[in-house]
């Protein structure tokens, strides 16, 4: 028992050690951030690069740096361009995907910021950027080179604004790091976003799963100043001018709380490790929303906002669906029935060996009957993803689905495990 853990252990410490060194060969300690331009319509999207920066240490994963997450609607894959090797890939959603599902992309052609993190490679590298389309499949939008020592890669300073640690477990590839930041915050209500940012991030780690996962997490506060106390309300008439100009009503929805302004929240956080940004809105009014591997934001002061912050962060850390339905809501089809969706808590049957085939019984009735007796067993229910038939998800509730239901069900709780271990294992 003893030798036996003790060559478990041994074998753990050879494999740190070799992702280290594979780390270090390919990559300095430093962040390589871009920002891009993703514009388009309901049927086109165009990529643009508008620029590369650095700034010092890097808070992302040194560990399965080649390995492809099978997650999200963006894929970045950063090559070595001498032997084209895959040394680093990340996977992300965008807000622009989002709206090209609105009946406004029909109209107008709109472009949106994105930012990606990369570690800083040694050597001249190649970035691609694809996105999947409604079948699924990939597609190349940019193919961007990386010269090291480009003297236009502009160098990001750590930012001024007041910190405040919040929790510490361990090094940042040991674990992972999320940054609060303020929007809608004046000088003198910096107090009042740390003792925010400190309940929500309570209310956080106090939900399954990541209760159990809290020594896997940092966290930071950063307190931004903007010049105006509250946020937009366009739909109210009332504008507030703040430093990273969220507002309700993105695509005129009214609790659909957002911001495009990407760079200026990478900004407020320059220098900060974070592999996760949860904006915090001066704001007691509900809402929110959270873009995969992009940000999550959510109102301050609302008295759900405690449920609405797991919520969102699930959406941003784990890219993990909306569970809910409503018949003839405008999203109906939002995801396409003839293709297995990626995300891991709903299923259209297509592909279903590849979701929580494994976590049911081999008697299983799929897909599973609603009733009293079946509100906490885990089954193949219809409905999820906006739409009343044809997706199905795996409980009758979840945090995913309602604001009432307690906890995540066990697909969603898996989820969220496997991209911790993604992190930091
Ligand atoms: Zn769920």
């Amino acid at each position: 028992m003893i030798r036996s853990s003790i060559l478990l252990m041994l074998t753990l410490i050879t494999l740190k050690m070799t992702a280290q060194q594979q780390y270090d060969s390919f990559f300095k300690d430093s962040t390589l951030r871009m920002d891009l331009v993703l514009a388009g319509n309901d049927k086109t999207m165009q990529v643009y690069l508008h620029e590369y920066s650095k700034s010092e240490g890097w808070a992302g994963r040194r560990n399965n740096l080649n390995k492809q997450q099978n997650l999200g609607n963006g894929l970045a894959v950063m090559r070595d361009a001498s032997t084209g090797e895959i040394i680093y890939s990340t996977v992300f959603c965008a807000l622009f995907a989002e709206w090209q599902a609105t009946d406004e992309a029909k109209e107008v052609q709109k472009a949106f910021q994105q930012v990606l993190l990369f570690p800083f490679p040694k050597k001249n590298a190649v970035i691609t950027i694809d996105f999947r389309g409604y079948d699924g499949i990939y597609q190349t939008y940019l193919k961007a080179p990386v010269n090291p020592n480009d003297i236009l890669i502009r160098p990001k300073s750590i930012t001024s604004y007041k910190k405040e640690v919040i929790q510490k477990h361990g090094s940042t590839d040991e674990c992972v790091d999320i940054v609060y930041v303020a929007e809608g915050y004046t000088e003198a209500e910096q107090d009042k976003f740390f003792h925010d940012a400190r309940r929500l991030n309570s209310d956080l780690f106090a939900h399954e799963p990541f209760d159990k996962l809290k020594k896997k997490f940092n966290v930071t506060a950063v307190a931004a100043v903007s010049s105006e106390s509250g946020t937009s309300y366009p739909g109210k008439g009332v504008w507030k001018s703040t430093l990273l100009n969220a507002h309700y009503d993105t695509f005129y929805s009214s609790r659909y709380l957002m911001s495009n302004q990407m760079t200026a929240i990478n900004d407020a956080v320059a220098g900060i490790p974070y592999e996760q940004i949860i904006v915090v809105v001066n704001t007691p009014v509900y809402g929110g929303g959270g873009i995969f591997n992009s940000h999550t934001m959510i109102s301050a002061d609302d008295k759900q906002s405690n449920i609405i912050v797991v919520h969102e962060f699930a959406h941003a850390f784990a890219g993990l669906a909306d569970e809910y339905y409503y018949p003839g809501d405008v999203m109906e089809n939002f995801y396409n029935k003839k293709i297995e969706p990626w995300e891991e808590n709903i299923t259209t049957l297509v592909d279903f060996d590849r979701k929580w085939k494994d976590m049911l019984p081999n008697d299983a009735t799929i897909p599973t009957k609603f009733s009293e007796n079946s509100k906490l067993e885990l089954g193949v229910y219809e409905g999820g993803g906006y739409a009343t038939f044809g997706i199905y998800r795996s409980m009758q509730d979840c945090r995913m689905n309602t604001n009432k239901a307690k906890t995540f069900c066990p697909v969603c709780q898996r989820a969220l495990i496997r991209v911790v271990d993604y992190l930091t294992k």
